[in-house]
């Protein structure tokens, strides 16, 4: 590797955890690249609801934390050992860090790689003017040409772990599906089981803006979840109950209604993050015998950034729509307040 590492950008801002509820914007001093890392020049990041829960419920998050693990930018520098990437490389980085080599890995299971404990799995310190990426060999994508950065950022994360919903409950043509909630990760849900040519897409929300985009995304109805959501539902689909029920806001409430709809031997896939839940329940009546019950981390790796890109790529996915608003990572703080509460009908922010 060429020696030439070295004072590309000795101070960058980054955005921390500061305290509980809190994010700021400090600045760091990133070091070069060693063994396995690239160091990344961001082009465009974003804050993801796992950031909101990191800050305001995870106590084991410390302060201090950098924060940010969704981007797409350009290599500053690569280290020993990395290869199939090279300074001056488009790329998106995977939230989600992988080896190449662990047994899971080995597997394809890049997402669930055992040579970095979480929390070092995840990528952290992206919601900055630059970033380092371990596993870089294996954890990033070089981004087709002409492909806006907007496109590509979706793979990092939501994208990935949306569509991953309908794929771990072996989604197929033509059948029902309910998404509850339709927050940015339960409409790239919402927008995987359109790809995956399900019919019924039932989406359960009521923010209007959320129930707006559902639809553009492919929800074919909308049940409010204020109202009876479980006979709704049952209804949608001629009574027996849906093939796939997706659990995309990590509550109680939904997880039960979720198996209150799933049609026998049907699957409940959740993606939520319980965060503010030690345990969930799920009801033991009729409605919990014969079914599947999936979860999924975010699928990683470059075979499934490429895969995602090509999806991208053909134009038959188009989640640009998300990005409700821009703003400069100068005000990353306020972006943090706006996301959190779901001002102005927020669902992702561009931060460059
Ligand atoms: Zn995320
Ligand atoms: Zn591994």
């Amino acid at each position: 590797m060429p020696a030439d590492n070295n004072a590309r950008m000795p101070k960058v801002k980054l955005c921390i955890k500061e305290d509980k509820g809190k994010v700021a914007l400090t600045d760091f001093d990133l070091p070069d690249p060693g063994p396995g890392q690239a160091l990344i020049s961001t082009n465009l990041t974003t804050i993801c609801g796992s950031d909101i829960h990191m800050i305001d419920h995870i106590e084991e998050v410390p302060a201090g934390t950098p924060m940010g693990h969704e981007a797409v930018g350009v290599i500053e520098a690569v280290g020993e050992g990395v290869e199939r990437f090279k300074a001056g490389d488009r790329v998106v980085s995977a939230c989600v860090l992988s080896c190449g080599h662990c047994d899971r890995c080995s597997e394809g299971e890049f997402s669930v790689c055992s040579a970095f404990a979480a929390p070092m799995n995840l990528l952290f310190g992206a919601q900055a003017d630059a970033y380092m990426v371990n596993g870089a060999e294996y954890s990033m994508a070089r981004i087709p040409d002409g492909m806006d950065d907007r496109h590509a950022l979706f793979a990092s994360d939501i994208m990935s772990t949306g569509f991953a919903a309908l794929e771990r409950a072996g989604v197929e043509k033509g059948q029902t599906v309910a998404i509850f909630a339709q927050g940015p990760v339960g409409l790239c849900a919402t927008a995987g089981a359109k790809y995956y040519g399900a019919e019924t897409i039932i989406a359960v929300e009521s923010i209007p803006e959320r129930v707006e985009m559902a639809k553009q995304l492919g929800a074919t109805h909308v049940v409010d979840p204020k109202g009876d959501v479980v006979s709704e539902i049952q209804a949608l689909s001629g009574g027996s109950g849906v093939d796939i029920a997706v659990e995309a806001l990590g509550r109680q409430e939904t997880i039960e209604n979720c198996f209150r709809v799933v049609r026998m031997n049907g699957t409940v896939s959740s993606v939520g993050v319980y965060a503010e839940n030690e345990y969930i329940k799920v009801p033991t009546d009729g409605t919990f015998i014969h079914r599947k019950f999936v979860t999924t981390l975010c699928p990683a790796g470059t075979e499934r950034l490429d895969y995602l890109l090509g999806l991208i790529d053909s134009g038959k996915v188009d989640l640009t729509p998300l990005f409700t608003h821009t703003m400069p990572l100068s005000d990353i703080v306020s972006a943090y307040d706006m996301f959190r509460n779901h001002e102005d009908g927020v669902l992702k922010i561009a931060i460059s």
